[in-house]
């Protein structure tokens, strides 16, 4: 069984190590999406709600 070691971010549809569960817009849906789109989503974001890191890739 294949384990894959990268997801796919949400927003910027990139590869990424690491990926953060969040909420960021008003449907309320739960998605994974880069670092970088989450510091960018949860600024003057009344919908952001961070659901925690679930995807990490191990050594
Ligand atoms: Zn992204």
């Amino acid at each position: 069984m294949k384990i894959n070691e990268q997801g796919t971010c949400f927003k910027c549809d990139e590869l990424f190590l690491e990926l953060f569960r969040c909420k960021f817009d008003e449907r309320g849906n739960w998605v994974l999406i880069c670092k970088n789109c989450l510091e960018e989503s949860k600024v003057n974001n009344i919908f952001f709600q961070y659901g925690g890191e679930t995807w990490k890739s191990k050594k």
